[in-house]
């Protein structure tokens, strides 16, 4: 099969006949086999019976159906398990995104060689002051962070080889940041296509404001985690052991200073009324407690399923 849609929904029912018909069309035009997924993340309107519907028209059509409403990152991570195509393309289902670009993007894919293309939605149709302008912010922060010249990295709409999304884990909300989960599994050459976007036809956002504060947390973590996730000690033994140190030469040094004082008959505070006790004591306190955050980091590790889990690209 040629190529996967996953399309992760959340009550967009008036989108989906629409959505379908049109990618169908595309496919048809450019005789690709395919399979359009729709994960249904726990919609509370008629969605899940709109693709049932679907689904008695056109045998491609499959669907997953959450009890709850999980989040995008889970909708795509089960739609990534499910899809069987050599290209894997991701699209939101508001119509935002043009399945007019699907025959691109499955060629970057194929004859370019990339693993990853991202869409660019250069020109974007969205509310300018909480979309537009936090996002340039954002995807400013993200290039710093992860080292990936992309302008959009949320963008919804991708393409992937079916390797890449057997081989990375989204979860929690880290749909945001697919790009460098792919990177980080080894998968570096990532492209981007610039875009048509559309206004939101029916229905509205499902994410608010607390999107670019959530998406500034989930990339300290993730920045975190594919640094020292497997070696914890390394961070935290480091910074420990530096901050013990210096509480530890900084008491040497009120004590010394005291006992000089006293040897030399002049009149010197008491050790416990000298703030620098205070403070040397708080830091090897502190030294302490980070070191032992650093051990109780790599016991975790070592009950980790994925301790060992190595993407091996040939072997003889
Ligand atoms: N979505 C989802 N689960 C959620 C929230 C959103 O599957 O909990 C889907 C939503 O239905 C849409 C896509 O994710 O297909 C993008 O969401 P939205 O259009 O609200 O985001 P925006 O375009 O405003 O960034
Ligand atoms: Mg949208």
């Amino acid at each position: 099969m040629n190529i996967s849609v996953i399309v992760p929904l959340f009550n967009e029912e008036e989108s989906l006949p629409k959505l379908h018909e049109w990618i169908q069309r595309v496919m048809q035009e450019n005789k690709f086999s395919y399979e359009i997924i729709f994960v249904n993340d726990g919609s509370t309107d008629r969605s899940w019976q709109v693709i049932e519907d679907l689904r008695k028209e056109n045998k491609n059509v499959h669907g997953i159906c959450f009890r709850h409403n999980y989040g995008k990152s889970a909708a795509l991570h089960c739609g990534f398990q499910k899809a069987q195509g050599d290209v894997v393309i991701t699209m939101d289902a508001d119509l935002q995104d043009s399945p007019d670009e699907i025959p691109e993007l499955y060629r970057m894919i194929t004859e370019e060689g990339y693993d990853l293309v991202s869409g660019w939605k250069q020109k974007r149709y969205d509310n300018r002051l909480t979309k537009n302008i936090p996002s340039k912010l954002f995807n400013a922060t993200a290039r710093r962070v992860t080292g990936i010249k992309l302008h959009d990295m949320n963008c919804g709409l991708k393409a992937y080889k079916q390797v890449v999304v057997k081989n990375i884990e989204v979860f929690s909300e880290m749909h945001r940041y697919i790009p460098y989960l792919a990177k980080t599994a080894g998968f570096n050459k990532i492209g981007e296509k610039v875009v048509q976007h559309r206004k939101r036809e029916f229905g509205e956002s499902k994410f608010g404001i607390n999107r670019f504060v959530n998406g500034y947390l989930d990339l300290m973590t993730l920045w975190f985690l594919t640094k020292f996730g497997k070696q914890p000690m390394h961070f935290f033994g480091l910074i420990g052991s530096l901050m013990f140190f210096i509480g530890f030469i900084a008491i040497i040094v009120v004590g010394a200073m005291k006992l000089y004082a006293l040897h030399q008959r002049v009149p010197a505070m008491l050790v416990a009324d000298n703030p620098y006790f205070h403070l040397s004591i708080l830091a090897m306190v502190l030294g302490c407690m980070l070191f032992l955050a650093g051990f109780l980091g790599e016991l975790i590790i070592r009950n980790s399923q994925e301790r060992n889990n190595y993407l091996i690209e040939q072997q003889f």
